[in-house]
């Protein structure tokens, strides 16, 4: 049996209840095979492949807090320190009621390819709870935020790690998380990322993996000879990639017509309105319903729906598995030429595949979304040197990463005679660094 193989078995038998996990592991561990076959001796006398699937560390913990109604309520925290062989462990820390130590696994094995592939020293891992912040007062939320911290700070540092925002954390949980660490430990440090521009966040990181998500599409078409230019985008969610994916896309002469929450879904053939978008989600934190009622263009459909719309480009950027093989197959048919992944591991394996197949230009999350994690990186060197850059070098340091991550993943897919096959390229890229740092470092 080749090694690859060996691994996969040993992960399905030891994480049977993990079907995220196993799912990302397949994933990766199969696009690896080219990089895997040349040097496997070294690597499976090195162990590399057993050590790479299992995470350095994992922290839960109980997360009580107490509701309006002064009621106790209790929650699950976890943080996953899932590689530091490049650097400090780095990944967004995810609330949300499906939260769960296989999703959180499979966030954190992806986000360490995801990181080496910006080129900046940063490890990977992830972290949050199964506390659902849908509905609850600042206060309730400032709680929750306050308990999660007050335990998780025993494992986290400027140079051990460093979270930052996920679904469900933005700036104000940021704001919570940041004021409670800094309370305990005294330490005024660049300890989470995402934070507040008055107290050591980078400008564009708001912005940051939408906008990179665009000018890494931007830069594949035009390698194909091709523009954004009047280009019909179709985009998922209605949170910070989402918002800021629709805005660079318009800046970039495409017509974004969807996005959609977990209830509902808008088709505004006349283009989002990002304005309205930005109060309806991010100041009133209402239902998308808010902005079909003040948007007499846009049609509003409960449930799923928004790839069953003919596109150029789609950009799935609400959660994991929200682009099945059904949808995969509507968009071929309505000749979308592009899908490039906002979220994580939004289209299933299936569903990539077909997309593959069918000549689709696909860009996996790991490389489409690491905007957002790399300018997370720039705002711990601004915090490092105690310096806040402008606008215009953070966005320009960002563009370059993701112009850069796209020719490298062009480059080693073509390097193994895959070309065009960018989740290829990415995970083999990913993993080389990763990889030498690993054997450099020893059995550890
Ligand atoms: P947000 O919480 O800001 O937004 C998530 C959006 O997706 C919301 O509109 C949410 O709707 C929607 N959504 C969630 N679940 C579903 C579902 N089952 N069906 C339809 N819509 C759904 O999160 P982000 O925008 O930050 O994150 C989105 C994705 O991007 C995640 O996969 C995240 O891991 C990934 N990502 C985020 C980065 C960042 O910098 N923020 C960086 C890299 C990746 P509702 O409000 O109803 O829940």
């Amino acid at each position: 049996m080749s090694y690859v193989d060996e691994i996969l078995e040993q992960v399905k038998a030891k994480n049977a209840h993990e079907p995220e996990f196993i799912q990302a592991v397949t994933e990766v561990l199969t696009s690896l095979r080219p990089a895997i076959e040349r040097d496997e001796e070294k690597y499976r006398k090195e162990a590399i492949l057993e050590r790479i699937v299992e995470p350095e560390r994992i922290v839960t913990f109980r997360v009580p807090w107490v509701d309006d109604k002064g009621q106790a309520q209790v929650n699950r925290g976890y943080r996953v320190q899932f590689n530091s062989a490049i650097g400090p462990y780095k990944g967004g820390l995810r609330l949300h009621p499906s939260v769960n130590q296989s999703i959180l696994k499979f966030l954190g094995f992806e986000q360490v390819f995801k990181n080496s592939l910006t080129g900046l020293p940063i490890g990977g891992g992830k972290g949050g709870s199964d506390f659902d912040p849908k509905g609850k007062s600042d206060r309730e939320i400032m709680a929750f935020c306050q308990s999660f911290m007050t335990e998780l700070y025993k494992y986290i540092g400027k140079d051990t790690d460093v979270p930052a925002g996920d679904i469900g954390v933005g700036a104000r949980e940021i704001g919570y998380l940041y004021g409670q660490y800094k309370r305990l430990t005294g330490l005024y440090e660049g300890v989470l990322t995402g934070k507040g521009l008055a107290y050591g966040g980078s400008l564009v990181r708001t912005e940051a993996t939408g906008y990179g998500l665009l000018y890494i599409t931007n830069e594949m078409l035009k390698s194909h000879g091709d523009t954004m230019e009047g280009k019909t985008i179709v985009v998922s969610g209605s949170g910070n990639v989402a918002t800021y994916a629709i805005e660079k896309a318009y800046q970039l002469g495409g017509k974004p017509v969807t996005c959609c929450d977990s209830t509902g879904w808008i088709y505004d053939p006349e283009g989002i309105d990002v304005a309205l978008l930005k109060e309806v989600k991010e100041v009133k934190r209402a239902r998308l319903t808010e902005y079909a009622a003040a948007r007499p263009s846009a049609q509003y459909h409960e449930g799923r729906g928004v790839w069953t719309i003919p596109c150029d480009i789609a950009l799935p950027c609400a959660t994991q598995n929200e682009l099945n093989l059904d949808d995969a197959k509507t968009l071929v048919a309505n000749g979308c030429k592009v899908v490039a992944e906002g979220a994580n591991m939004p289209t299933t394996l299936e569903a990539t595949e077909y997309l593959q197949a069918n000549g689709i230009l696909f860009l996996p999350g790991k490389a489409s979304n690491a905007g957002g994690v790399a300018t997370s990186a720039l705002e711990m060197s601004q915090n490092s040197e105690r310096l806040s850059w402008t606008r215009e070098e953070v966005d320009a340091k960002l563009k370059d990463i993701m112009v850069n991550i796209y020719h490298n993943l062009d480059d080693t897919a073509k390097e193994y005679g895959v070309e065009g096959n960018y989740v290829v390229g990415a995970n083999i890229a990913g993993f080389k660094k990763v990889v030498n740092a690993m054997l450099a470092q020893g059995i550890v």
